[in-house]
């Protein structure tokens, strides 16, 4: 590990500041705020990750969850993922949030990791924490070393020629299905992303994740209000029963009126290079009957332009059952 500064700013505006200290936005790497530091301090330790100065952002007040004046919830950027599972209007009006939450990672983890943490979660392709294998995202330019090589657990969705890696994150691909937006303050002041809006396709330059700017320090994520009498659902595959990535998953939120489906929202993780929300699925499930056969013509819309490589062709299959899954769960629960 290489030496670092280290600062623990006590207000927002003095975080910015030092977030902004990278003249431009192709050297944003020099400084990294820490908060839970579970995804951080490990790539630090493996050099990925090498900062020249990290700003401990746990003094900020960003750690409430609250209700918002217009029905919704605000969630703080350094709410603890434990704390945001077990809240009891989480579990009461945005169980997909929790289900996804408690799916991911070890209890120790979400005791530390954060909110606005796990919305930045890096990659688990293992050729991106491998220093000695060439990959675009940790050195842009150098090639991929996973097209060709071990990608059982990458993607199939979103993917381009330089980059196939997954995000790795359960609670991202909830806040997609929950259409979440994300409050940031930056050096040009506060402004709010959509999720949808957040985080950018790899194409050629997939070293830029998210349309965060140097500076940007993320204060909340905000639920819209729950929509009256619907039902969700997160259902993870994975080759173990915990402490272990999706192959695929499925955060779905469905509203029947008798056996018509009046509104649905589908999120996938697992297959994507970001948290994949399908509105081909959606437009295929809006106004038709809640069945089997209509959750499969969903499944098959949504992974219609699926791209597998060598190794995860069967994702594609196991997406589509997952999706089917999760719709058949969340009408169980009407
Ligand atoms: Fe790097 Fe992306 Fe290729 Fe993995 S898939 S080696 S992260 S460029």
């Amino acid at each position: 590990m290489d030496t670092f500064q280290f600062s623990r700013p006590t207000t927002v505006d003095q975080a910015v500041q030092l977030g902004a200290a990278s003249p431009t936005a192709q050297q944003s790497a020099e400084v990294r705020f820490v908060a839970g530091g579970t995804t951080l301090i490990d790539l630090m330790k493996l050099n990925i990750e090498r900062p020249r100065q990290v700003v401990d952002i746990n003094v900020l007040p960003l750690e409430k969850i609250e209700a918002a004046p217009n029905g919704g919830l605000i969630i703080g950027a350094l709410a603890r993922n434990s704390d945001v599972a077990h809240h009891p209007t989480v579990q009461r009006d945005y169980p997909v949030l929790s289900q996804a939450i408690l799916s991911g990672a070890s209890p120790q983890l979400r005791n530390m990791a954060t909110t606005g943490g796990n919305l930045l979660q890096r990659t688990r392709c293992i050729y991106f924490r491998d220093t000695e294998h060439a990959c675009n995202k940790r050195e842009p330019g150098t090639g991929c070393s996973a097209i060709e090589g071990h990608n059982r657990m990458l993607a199939i969705l979103g993917t381009s020629k330089d980059c196939i890696a997954t995000n790795p994150s359960d609670q991202n691909v909830a806040l997609t299905a929950l259409e979440a937006t994300i409050q940031v303050q930056g050096t040009k002041g506060k402004r709010s992303i959509p999720i949808h809006e957040f985080y950018l396709l790899p194409g050629s330059t997939p070293d830029k994740e998210t349309v965060l700017e140097p500076g940007d320090v993320i204060l909340s994520v905000t639920l819209p209000p729950p929509v009256a009498g619907a039902n969700s659902h997160y259902l993870k595959l994975r080759d173990r029963a915990a402490y272990e990535f999706a192959l695929a998953s499925a955060a779905v939120v469905l509203k029947l009126s008798g056996s018509r489906i009046q509104h649905a929202r589908v999120a996938l993780g697992g297959v994507g290079t970001r948290p994949w929300r399908s509105l081909e699925a959606e437009r295929v499930l809006q106004g038709h009957t809640a069945e089997v056969a209509t959750f499969r013509r969903a499944s098959e819309e949504a992974l219609k332009d699926a791209r597998p490589a060598s190794e995860n062709g069967f994702k594609v299959e196991l997406a589509k059952r997952c999706i089917v899954r999760a719709l058949t769960m969340s009408t169980k629960t009407a």
